[in-house]
């Protein structure tokens, strides 16, 4: 393949189980593509729920270990993985841009903030404190430790290949479990990539496996994840669907669960707001990654005194931005990640329209053709729109007109999904208040961009169960045991 690394060692086309680097047990494998031009990078094995089995054993057989080795000395090799993430942060960026197609700076970003989280869970993972609880009787003492769950299941999505793997592996390996990891099928070199490297900072065998496989064998492989009853958690970022379904499967054996799904994030716009400042966030939040983010904001509400004036400011900045391939130049937006996006992008569009949507800018596939597509506003959108109801997923800001407080809220919560949501005001009442009332687990006041590793991510509703990130974070991976002392 074309793609210059400086590591080449990087660049793996072998799953990782139990500290091996193999090929399936069928002998399959699958392509990686580069979405901005179609060229195969480079194949993966195409594994099974027999490959998933040996993950899992090998995870299991590696636990007793880990768990008892001192939470420092987890904490030592965890730094060395930040460490040799963000020494070979150039080559994941590039190798990143290449499977996903994400701008180059985009991407750089994301290694880094995939790396924030192993510093972070590295540093937490010595403060995994119990608690000593006052006794109920004067001959009982109580206290309450916490313990690693077990072996945990990750399956996660091509949008951010090493942040959405980082979020669940660092608190997963710092509070003492192992992990099976099934990548996303568009960007499995990513998580193969950073792998090798916490093979490197001394990450022991079988705490780490990879489990790479094709759409089809997700089904097979999701299935022994959710279904073998040594997995004690499973930790999902991706659609609600999946979800859903993972979350029944899990149920059989009653595991632990954390679920980021969708979201279809409002943001509002109140008439006494910083437009300029509006509009940048917006900018962020929205076309960030092509739009392909479950925090990008989604539905775009815009009281009616600034309206027209917030349009046209967002048109200006909007019509600058330059689409290309994310390994070139100064690109801001890179491709689609599939055909699927494509089209669903399109059909957003059209439905909208159909409605009386006006396009503002864009509306059209790029003229570099694929999967490209113009960063595009429409106008007089309204709730009864595809575009309210989905998430969209790609370059489109569909503008909406209100006229009070109540009515925006009452249109930013009428959604069943509750993941981020963002508004801009000055007045502080305005923004208590708001604040309070948006139904969401996230949410940007006067700020586009919200992800990061010190704060809890995650959604209410259908946008998920559980937090990412901050103290918070690692819990997920830790049950509560209590201890009654009696006879004191
Ligand atoms: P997206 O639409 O973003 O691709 P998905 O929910 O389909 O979202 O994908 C997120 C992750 O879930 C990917 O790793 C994908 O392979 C995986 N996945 C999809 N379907 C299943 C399934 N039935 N069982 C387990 N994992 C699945």
């Amino acid at each position: 393949m074309s793609l210059e690394l400086t590591n080449r060692g990087l660049l793996r086309e072998q799953a990782y189980i139990n500290g091996q680097w193999i090929m399936a047990k069928s002998g399959k494998t699958f392509a990686v593509t580069n979405p901005a031009n179609g060229d195969q990078l480079a194949t993966v094995p195409d594994m099974d729920d027999t490959d998933t089995r040996a993950a899992i054993e090998a995870a299991e057989a590696a636990w007793p270990a880990w768990r008892s080795t001192p939470a420092k000395e987890r904490a030592g090799i965890l730094r060395k993985w930040f460490d040799l993430l963000m020494a070979n942060q150039e080559d994941l960026a590039r190798l990143m841009t290449a499977e996903q197609g994400k701008p180059l700076a985009e991407s750089r970003g994301e290694v880094g903030y995939g790396a924030s989280f192993i510093e972070w869970f590295a540093e937490e993972a010595k403060r995994a404190y119990g608690d000593v609880i006052p006794g109920h009787a004067k001959d009982k003492r109580i206290v309450v430790i916490k313990q690693p769950v077990g072996v945990v299941a990750a399956i996660t999505p091509w949008n951010f290949p090493i942040a959405m793997i980082t979020r669940k592996v660092a608190p997963a390996l710092a509070a003492g479990c192992p992990v099976v990891v099934k990548p996303a099928e568009d960007t499995p070199l990513s998580a193969l990539a950073i792998t090798a490297l916490a093979e490197e900072a001394g990450v022991p065998p079988g705490l780490i496996n990879i489990v790479t496989c094709s759409k089809p064998n997700a089904v097979a492989v999701g299935g022994e994840l959710t279904g073998n009853p040594i997995v004690r958690k499973v930790s999902f970022t991706g659609s609600t669907p999946v979800g859903k379904l993972l979350m029944r499967q899990a149920s059989e054996s009653v595991k632990k669960v954390s679920l980021e799904l969708g979201g279809n994030a409002p943001f509002i716009v109140f008439d006494d707001a910083d437009l300029d400042a509006a509009v940048a966030g917006l900018m962020a939040s929205k076309y960030r990654n092509t739009g392909q983010t479950c925090v990008c904001a989604n539905r775009v509400y815009v009281q009616a005194g600034v309206y027209d004036a917030f349009t046209e400011k967002l048109k200006a900045a909007v019509s600058k931005m330059v689409v290309g391939p994310g390994l070139e130049g100064e690109t801001q937006q890179g491709p689609l990640i599939n055909d699927a996006a494509l089209n669903k992008v399109k059909r957003h569009i059209e439905d909208a329209t159909s409605k009386g949507a006006k396009v503002a800018l864009g509306g059209q596939p790029h003229a570099l053709g694929g999967t490209f597509f113009q960063p595009t506003i429409l106008t007089h959108a309204t709730q009864d729109m595809l575009i309210a109801r989905e998430e969209t997923f790609g370059p489109v800001a569909p503008l909406f007109r209100f006229e009070t407080d109540d009515e925006a809220i009452s249109m930013a919560n009428d959604s069943e999904f509750g993941l981020s949501a963002y508004f801009y005001s000055r007045d502080i009442h305005r923004v208590w208040r708001v604040a309070e009332e948006l139904e969401s687990g996230m949410i940007g006041v006067n700020e586009g961009i919200i992800s990061t590793e010190v704060a809890p991510f995650g959604g209410v509703k259908e946008s998920g169960l559980g937090r990412e990130g901050s103290h918070y974070g690692l819990d997920e991976y830790m049950e509560l045991k209590y201890l009654c002392l009696g006879g004191m």
